[in-house]
């Protein structure tokens, strides 16, 4: 059996085309814009190239975007500032403050500065207690873009046996929640758990979020199961000296031959990131301005 190829590339610009469309009629019908604000301290290479596309996608959207990039030796207090300063500003519905920030920075205080309205990445501590206790919320783009592909494959999600391999605040813990919240059966597996083979060859839905290079081989995997790989690992490419490549968490050439349908390394999860964002700061838009929100683009 060939799995079906869960296409992230061409189901994010579907959602960013919902997004733009909508941004057209909020132009049209209220005046607004939603706009989106980034903090990037450093100059980490990796950051740098994610900040960008985040700038450049959500132009594209008919959104404004913000660029504020600091120093790596930027005081804490100066980021907290600046915060404050995006908080209150009517024009900025959605912050986001690029991580890792250096190591003089706490970043749970400057996270948490960020109003829990604004925080378009959902990593907040009162949008992690709501979504939590099945609450409105800003749900975190990485899982909010899985959730949106696991829904589009199964319809419904209830009472499918789910594993998420990892429990990150960022993917993990957060992904979990919302397939709790979609009526799954959940277990979360990470480096203490017993025998992973036999839990992850339990799941109808197998999430991995580890960071380890094809780790999960095909025999983890239940036949007909989805697979979503949110894993991005830069490896050596095997064929081209001193090139690399991008893999996953899981083997995909293996993965691929048992499970009902599975995303790749590149192109899979990858892409949905930066989609949810766009679509997270137009919900937040439409929240601070008491509109609907937008259908089929939030959790
Ligand atoms: P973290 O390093 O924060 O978390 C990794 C998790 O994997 C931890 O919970 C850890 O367990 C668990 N783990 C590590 N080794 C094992 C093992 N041998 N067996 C089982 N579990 C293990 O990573 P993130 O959650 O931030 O990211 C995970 C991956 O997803 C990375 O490759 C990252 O690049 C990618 N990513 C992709 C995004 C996208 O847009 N597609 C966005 C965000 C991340 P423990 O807690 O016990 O240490």
């Amino acid at each position: 059996m060939s799995a079906r190829i869960i296409d992230g590339k061409a189901f994010a610009a579907d959602i960013r085309g919902r997004v733009a469309e909508y941004v057209t009629r909020l132009k049209a019908d209220h005046g607004l814009v939603p706009g989106l604000a980034v903090v990037l301290v450093g100059e980490d290479p990796a950051s740098q190239v994610y900040v960008r596309n985040k700038g450049a996608q959500t132009l594209e959207a008919g959104m404004k975007s913000v660029e504020h990039k600091l120093a790596a030796d930027t005081p804490e207090e100066d980021i907290l500032t600046l915060v404050d300063k995006l908080n209150d500003d009517p024009e900025i519905h959605g912050i986001l403050v690029q991580l890792p920030l250096p190591a003089h920075v706490d970043e749970e205080k400057v996270i948490n500065r960020i109003t829990p309205a604004k925080d378009v990445d959902g990593f907040h501590i009162l949008n992690v207690g709501l979504l939590g206790t099945g609450q409105k919320s800003m749900v975190p783009c990485t899982p909010l873009g899985c959730l949106m592909m696991l829904r589009d494959h199964h319809g419904s999600l209830s009472g499918l046996d789910a594993v998420v391999v990892g429990r990150s605040n960022i993917v993990g813990k957060p992904m979990a929640q919302l397939l709790l919240r979609d009526s799954c059966t959940v277990t979360i597996a990470h480096s203490r758990t017993k025998d992973l083979a036999e839990v992850c060859r339990r799941a109808d839905i197998l999430v991995a979020a580890v960071g380890r290079p094809e780790m999960i081989p095909g025999d983890w995997v239940k036949p007909g199961a989805t697979v979503i790989d949110v894993g991005i690992n830069r490896v050596p490419h095997p064929e081209k000296d001193g090139k690399t490549r991008l893999v996953g968490d899981v083997e995909f050439a293996s993965a691929s031959q048992v499970a009902g349908a599975i995303t790749p390394v590149p192109g899979g999860v990858g892409p949905m990131t930066i989609a949810c964002l766009l679509a997270n700061t137009l919900t937040a838009c439409c929240r601070a301005n008491g509109l609907p929100e937008p259908e089929g683009l939030t959790a």
